[in-house]
């Protein structure tokens, strides 16, 4: 029996997440579809009941549902928990569906591999306060950030989000205050939709100095009008895309017990540009 897999969202513009695991899927030669649901408010439940079936591997999760789908979940794994956003979940042999994050580990692996940093003592700026900041920030004080400073255009989701992680993550404005927090950040993330949804630069690469990286979450377009001006500076960058790859890699894992399918599902990616 062909097992499934679903992402659900609305809407779902992009195919990406869908062509990387059923390229891992045929190469490894497990027999499994990854399908695109994209499900209204009130479909939410009768999913989750859905998935409960053995016929399912497990989920992913996009916007608006990364945390609308924790309430339906039998468990919750802590660093979702800490997040407060589940973007995949896999169905235990005993029925139990458990919500998880790959997105943090994710973006922890790209920024390594990509950039070749390390969490461990640094000062990072992330801009953004949404679900994907959460994770990011996470990911940084787990990893054990010193400072990280999160700004955001609505000053009060930067301070919320602040307020949830506590120390070292400080809340604020995109101010002069900020301005001075870029001129001391060894990594910068941009985690707005700025740059994909809306235009310009979400912050000014010029504050930054010349031994910063930056981070651009996004990946459609491949280069950003952020990651153009950083590099047009200098500075080493990388878009989100390895980002995607890592966090679909980890999530196959889970459901297959197949390590590093990054490169199988890196490969399925290049014709979809
Ligand atoms: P979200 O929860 O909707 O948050 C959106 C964020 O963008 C908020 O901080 C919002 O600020 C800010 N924003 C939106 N429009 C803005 C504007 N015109 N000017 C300034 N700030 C603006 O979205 P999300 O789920 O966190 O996703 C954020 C981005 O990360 C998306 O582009 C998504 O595609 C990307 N992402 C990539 C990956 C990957 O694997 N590469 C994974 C997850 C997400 P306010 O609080 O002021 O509204």
């Amino acid at each position: 029996m062909t097992q499934r897999v679903a992402l659900i969202g609305r809407p779902l513009r992009r195919r990406h997440s869908e062509v990387m695991h059923n390229a891992a899927f045929h190469r490894y030669e497990v027999d499994a579809k990854y399908e695109l649901r994209e499900l209204a408010p009130s479909e939410l439940s009768g999913f989750i009941v859905e998935v409960h079936d053995p016929g399912w591997l497990g989920f992913q999760v996009t916007a608006p549902y990364k945390q609308a789908v924790m309430e339906h979940l039998d468990e919750i794994e802590p660093d979702a928990q800490a997040i407060g956003a589940v973007n995949s979940g896999t169905r235990r042999e005993d029925g139990v569906l458990v919500g998880f994050n790959t997105d943090a580990p994710g973006f922890r692996r790209a920024v390594e591999e990509e950039l070749g940093v390390r969490f461990s003592g640094i000062t990072a700026v992330v801009v953004g306060a949404g679900g994907a900041a959460r994770a990011v920030v996470h990911a940084l004080v787990s990893g054990g950030a010193l400072e990280v400073i999160v700004g955001n255009r609505t000053v009060s989701h930067a301070r919320d989000l602040a307020g949830d992680f506590g120390d070292p993550v400080t809340g604020m404005g995109m101010d002069a205050g900020f301005e001075e927090w870029l001129g001391r950040a060894a990594l910068a993330v941009n985690a707005t939709t700025v740059g994909m949804a809306s235009s310009g630069p979400p912050f000014d690469v010029g504050a930054l100095p010349v031994s910063a990286v930056v981070f651009d979450l996004i990946y459609t377009p491949a280069e950003s009008e952020l990651l153009r001006r950083a590099r047009a500076r200098g500075l080493r960058a990388a878009n989100g895309l390895e980002m995607l790859v890592a966090q679909a890699a980890i999530a196959f894992e889970r459901w297959t017990g197949i390590p590093d399918a990054a490169p199988v599902m890196r490969a399925a990616l290049v014709p979809l540009g």
